[in-house]
């Protein structure tokens, strides 16, 4: 295919340039100001009055958490985990978790994103969706441990294991298998060593949440009397690459410590701000040289998947918590959003709009009311944009996401399983007395 005439972010320059951008079979192979030569049958995009970005990257995701939209609505994280989310989870089953991801994996697919990072309870459901709709993932159990278990015995550590074997970097790396511990307060010192150890003998990344809650921070202090960063940092699991997810409460140290283990940090702000969990300075974090990117969390807790609208978010909160509209520019936000996230992630081949890359593309229509007149076209993608201007998401070469279509996607049967299972999971009285 030929995006023909087209205006294209360059994450190298963090500008707008207008010309032509070539894909055969999986790979970018031109990108250029003079039209190259056309392969026979190539099909030409027309780029007139629309924005070519790499693919979005969303780093912290729960995508079968579809299937719990909106649940717990004004709880503290605690409460809402133990109250709300932990007792309808038990209840899912890998047949569940599948429609929940495809519905997640449409939803990010139709706001830009391709590739996702996700942690969950359940695993082969999750992994079948991914290499089905053809989108990029990092997928990953929340391994958690509750007393002095051996590594082995922990849940979800036998399950991190077999899904390693079975579909760690299937497809050339579409589908990669990360490790997951899911927070210091769900784990121990014995099983994080042992998951540090199994990352690092399979060249896995790590995926694990930190920091998210005052709380948290001062109940870690309380056990192991020193914040979570150093308690990870000390159990050896940031010799892995590793994304932590929110980082909301850091110290001067933690800061440091993240920095020179280079750690990529998750920012969910609109997770973080519906928990009540506060804001992250990721601005302090970049000024530290951190690895900074953006995740939508799971639709419990932000309550969709549109990565746009994370995206603006993350840029309003930093200007109005340090009071200075020129901090986090557009062009920096979406390079947070495409080639940092691929950092994050552990890939090489995507998040830039380059000869030799993945052809991991998105497409923003600029005829829509919301985009006119064209004046300032990445400020308008941040600021203004919505899904529906997403017009067409590739990713390898191949389009998952065009116009309202799904080519590898059943959305109609993902749509109607989706509302079965929600009135089993939540039986009518209930939804009525809500
Ligand atoms: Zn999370």
């Amino acid at each position: 295919m030929l995006f023909s005439n087209i205006n294209y972010f360059s994450t190298e320059s963090g500008q707008i340039h207008c010309g032509y951008v070539q894909v055969l079979n999986e790979k970018i192979v031109y990108v250029g100001e003079k039209k190259p030569k056309i392969h026979e049958n190539e099909e030409i995009y027309d780029g007139t009055d629309k924005l070519l970005l790499p693919g979005f990257i969303n780093t912290h995701c729960h995508a079968p958490m579809t299937l719990l939209r909106s649940i717990g609505a004004d709880l503290p994280l605690q409460r809402w985990l133990h109250e709300k989310i932990f007792p309808i989870e038990k209840k899912l089953t890998e047949s569940y978790s599948y429609t929940g991801t495809m519905l997640g994996i449409a939803e990010l697919l139709r706001s830009g994103v391709t590739s996702f990072s996700d942690m969950y309870v359940l695993g082969k459901s999750r992994c079948d969706a991914v290499l089905e709709s053809g989108i990029n993932a990092n997928i990953c159990m929340g391994i958690v441990c509750f007393d002095d278990k051996n590594f082995q015995e922990a849940p979800f550590v036998q399950d991190t294991i077999d899904m390693i074997k079975e579909y760690h970097n299937t497809n050339h790396g579409q589908l990669q298998i990360d490790v997951g511990i899911h927070a210091e307060y769900t784990s121990t010192p014995n099983v994080v060593r042992g998951a540090a150890e199994l990352a690092f003998d399979n060249k896995c990344n790590v995926q694990l949440h930190l920091c998210e809650t005052q709380q948290e921070v001062e109940a870690c202090h309380m056990r192991h009397h020193k914040s979570p960063v150093q308690y990870f940092s000390e159990l050896g699991i940031f010799k892995n690459n590793t994304t932590a997810a929110h980082c909301v409460y850091l110290t001067e140290n933690d800061l440091e410590l993240l920095s020179a283990h280079q750690v990529s940090v998750a920012h969910c702000p609109m997770s973080n701000l519906k928990l009540g969990s506060g804001i992250a300075d990721i601005v302090k974090m970049q000024a530290h040289n951190i690895n900074v990117t953006i995740g939508t969390d799971g639709t419990a807790s932000n309550d969709n998947l549109n990565y746009i609208e994370d995206m603006k978010l993350a840029a309003l909160l930093q200007k109005g918590y340090h009071k200075d509209p020129s901090v986090i520019p557009a062009s920096t936000l979406l390079k947070m959003a495409t080639c940092h996230g691929a950092v994050a992630q552990g890939r090489t081949n995507t998040g830039k709009i380059c000869q030799g890359f993945d052809a991991d593309l998105v497409v923003i229509d600029f005829n829509s009311i919301n985009l006119q007149p064209q004046t300032e076209p990445l400020t308008e993608m941040i600021y203004a944009a919505l899904p529906s201007d997403v017009a067409l998401t590739m990713v390898r070469g191949k389009i998952l996401y065009q116009n309202g279509q799904f080519p590898t996607i059943d959305i109609e049967k993902i749509l109607f399983d989706a509302k079965k299972i929600g009135e089993t999971l939540y039986p009518l009285k209930n939804r009525i007395s809500l």
